[in-house]
């Protein structure tokens, strides 16, 4: 059932891309032992979007090294190398790579292995290499390829072996794709959530604090806010039941849970508390579980849905540490329903249904569902009989099927515990963002021996559903706000009206209609400070505020307002055509991500004449529409 077609089909067509690529980190190498002669030559594969090489120089490089070397590489395409392949024995190639201390570890594993070895000649440049490659420099366009960035990088990963440095260049068959992807790189860097995190004064992550510990400043906790009071409030309203649980726990609970077990990589060293281990929760699950088992059920209470934002802490590499992307401490946005056999298909078509409605409210409009399910093999792996497998994965199928979602199989990548349901966005930029996780679980109702009480008067094991919509609340926020671009709708934003006095005499006005806005529920936000007009317009526009008003004298008389509104439209485009593929981004780039607000129908420079009453009815809608 996993969908192997396609890729080989894809694999075969950038068959002469990979070509390439690999060929340019070859002369990319050949150009840096050009120009550094003493360098001594790590690996250099073919990557996504292009290549890299790692190299032992003596020097670090900086960017200002990469035009010459990217010249270098230019004038060897010109020159029409021819790449040769000669396979050698071991000694040969000992001999060849003398002087490489890496190539010669590399030789001297193929020759463990008993691996064929070959090397590429290309020129003066002669690698040990498997190929394949072009056959003449003359298959490489000369214009669509890039070199990117610097990096260091351990020799083969490992953080005990030498750093070396390594170069990453961008290859494409033609410029034009070169360019569009580098117009994407730089949209994204645009939409970085760390740097718009930063101008939006949204949150921060401190040193002193730690690292992958979010603070989130005043904006970014309303932003935050909204979203939670958004889905806490679905989720009551489709039968959730509000849970609020501790931080820690005993050790207790952990062995239980079995997360000492399988989890304790992911968990923090514990604590002692009155002579006993305590430590901070990795997890939810083990406490919503104690709250089900308070007392005992009946089949009629079931299904029962827990929901928290519980805050977890979960131990990442500091390498790893993204922003709000990847962090040590999130809160997830969890729940877990417990139900009966005969109700699993029907809570998670529910669950299905609440997904889509939630995903789509955020502006995402395109999704990718992945179905994990047991393997036919290897059965044993897992938990749970084969009933209750054939049960959940019934379930699952009917419920994307009740749903109408496409989805693709796969086979053999459930977790042990049971199948799931894994659900990506595409943003705006195309970008696949993995968000909604839905996921049956037969292995803690086991351990923790939780039971409802069947029609027929027996204790009877229930079906236990974890299910995260957002994922975290810090991770989402932070694909939020690239999703956005950080102009969000409305209801989102945290500030929804910028009202700019002209002079002193307009501060009172300003200041009561500020309050008035206010009183209507309105984020409305005056500036008094004393700067320029101008000055504070840009700054709005900078904050993103979805409306703004310049208060004059003219305006101080007049019964309407001059309302002026977000230009960038186009920074939430997904709400007229869905996620943008990245091709067509860049031929509508022209009009999406223009700077100058573009001029509406019925308005003249993005200002509008409406009446207070008109404004404050037209945010309230958008608010109360989440728009
Ligand atoms: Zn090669
Ligand atoms: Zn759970």
């Amino acid at each position: 059932m996993k969908q192997s077609n396609n890729r080989t089909i894809e694999q075969s067509n950038n068959e002469n891309l990979e070509k390439i690529r690999h060929s340019l980190s070859h002369i990319m190498a050949q150009a840096v032992g050009d120009i550094f002669k003493d360098v001594k030559f790590g690996i250099g594969p073919t990557i996504e979007d292009g290549f890299y090489y790692d190299f032992e120089l003596p020097r670090p490089l900086t960017d200002k090294d990469l035009p010459e070397i990217e010249k270098r590489m230019k004038q060897l395409l010109t020159q029409k190398i021819e790449f040769k392949k000669s396979e050698v024995k071991p000694n040969e190639a000992r001999i060849r790579s003398v002087r490489q201390p890496y190539k010669l570890e590399l030789i001297g594993e193929l020759a463990k292995e008993k691996e064929p070895i070959s090397y590429y000649t290309s020129g003066s440049f002669d690698d040990l290499c498997g190929g394949p490659h072009v056959n003449n420099t003359k298959e490489i366009p000369k214009d669509s390829f890039k070199l990117t960035r610097i990096a260091g990088a351990y020799w083969r990963g490992k953080e005990k072996n030498p750093q070396l440095q390594r170069i990453y260049g961008m290859a494409f068959e033609t410029k034009r794709e070169l360019e569009n992807r580098l117009k994407m790189l730089e949209e994204a860097k645009n939409r970085d959530h760390r740097k718009l995190g930063q101008e939006l004064e949204l949150f921060m992550i401190d040193e002193e604090v730690g690292a992958g510990l979010i603070l989130w400043l005043p904006k970014g906790a309303i932003l935050r806010r909204e979203i939670e009071n958004f889905v806490l409030e679905e989720y009551q309203r489709r039968g959730y039941q509000l849970v609020i649980t501790p931080h820690i726990a005993s050790q207790k609970l952990f062995s239980k849970s079995g997360h000492l077990d399988f989890y304790k990589d992911g968990m923090y060293s514990p604590m002692d508390i009155d002579g006993e281990n305590y430590y901070v929760k990795p997890m939810n699950c083990p406490f919503h579980i104690k709250i089900y088992q308070q007392a005992s059920h009946s089949y009629r209470e079931l299904p029962i849905r827990y929901t928290e934002l519980g805050t977890v802490y979960r131990y990442e590499k500091s390498g790893v540490l993204h922003g709000l992307l990847r962090v040590r401490g999130l809160t997830q946005d969890d729940a877990h329903i417990i139900c009966t056999e005969e109700q699993l298909t029907d809570e998670l078509v529910g669950v299905i249904d609440l997904t889509k409605y939630i995903l789509e409210t955020f502006g995402f409009k395109k999704f990718k569902v992945i179905l994990s399910v047991r393997g036919k093999d290897n059965k044993k792996n897992y938990l749970g009989s084969d009933q209750e497998w054939k049960l959940a994965e019934e379930g699952l199928i009917k419920a994307l099927k009740a749903g109408k979602w496409d989805y693709q199989v796969e086979e053999g990548e459930a977790v042990f515990y049971g199948p799931k349901i894994d659900i990506k966005v595409l943003d705006v930029m195309g970008r696949e963002w993995q968000i909604s996780t839905i996921q049956l679980d037969f292995n803690l109702p086991k351990r923790f021996n939780m039971n409802y009480i069947h029609k027929n008067g027996n204790k009877k094991k229930p079906f236990m559903l974890h299910r995260a919509l957002l994922g975290s609340l810090e991770r989402f926020t932070g694909i939020l706000i690239e999703h956005y671009g950080g102009a969000f709708p409305t209801w989102l934003s945290p500030i929804q009206i910028y009202i700019i006095p002209v002079g002193k005499a307009h501060f009172k006005f300003c200041e009561e209609l500020g309050g008035k806005l206010k009183a209507e529920n309105i984020r409305a936000e005056v500036d008094l400070n004393r700067e320029t007009v101008g000055y504070k317009i840009r700054k709005s526009e900078k904050m993103k505020v979805p409306y703004m008003l310049v208060i004059g004298d003219k305006e101080m008389k007049s019964k309407s307002l001059n309302v002026r509104i977000r230009g960038q439209k186009a920074v939430n485009p997904v709400r007229k055509s869905g996620a943008l593929d990245p091709t067509s981004l860049s031929k509508k780039r022209g009009k999406l991500y223009s700077s100058q607000p573009p001029q509406e129908a019925g308005l003249s420079n993005g200002v509008k004449k409406m009446t207070q009453k008109a404004f404050v009815d037209r945010i309230k809608k958008e608010i109360d529409n989440r728009r």
